[in-house]
């Protein structure tokens, strides 16, 4: 299952952050996932829960916003958004390679408690 291995990434960048900003528990957290990476919002949130056991994560909310695919046809030199894992371009029917977005795993926000608070 690869929603237990994007939980480790994200367990991995949120406690360097609540690291970073000397976050103690966190309450909750935002992140940005590309269409890509094809997750199942609520197995992402499963794995999260039992990866983040005896971490200041333990517990969070985890909040998933899914980015679109937007890939770039070089041939109409336009963006497109790609739906159903289609890649051609809907102007001139040419298979993009060339991706905008849709590839992120972002750590948007991070929310908490700060030590000795
Ligand atoms: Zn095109």
């Amino acid at each position: 299952m690869h929603e237990t291995s994007i939980a480790e990434m994200l367990c991995d960048i949120a406690l360097e952050e609540a690291k970073k900003y000397s976050i103690s528990r966190v309450s909750s957290l935002t992140v940005q996932i590309g269409e890509m990476a094809a997750v199942v919002p609520e197995a992402l949130k499963f794995a999260f829960s039992i990866i983040s056991q005896g971490t200041p994560l333990e517990g969070a909310q985890l909040n998933i916003e899914i980015v679109p695919i937007v890939a770039w046809c070089s041939q109409c030199n336009e963006p497109f958004e790609v739906e159903n894992f289609s890649f051609k371009c809907p102007g001139c029917g040419m298979v993009s390679d060339r991706y905008l977005s849709g590839q992120e795993l972002l750590l948007v926000s991070i929310e908490g408690k700060k030590e000795g608070n």
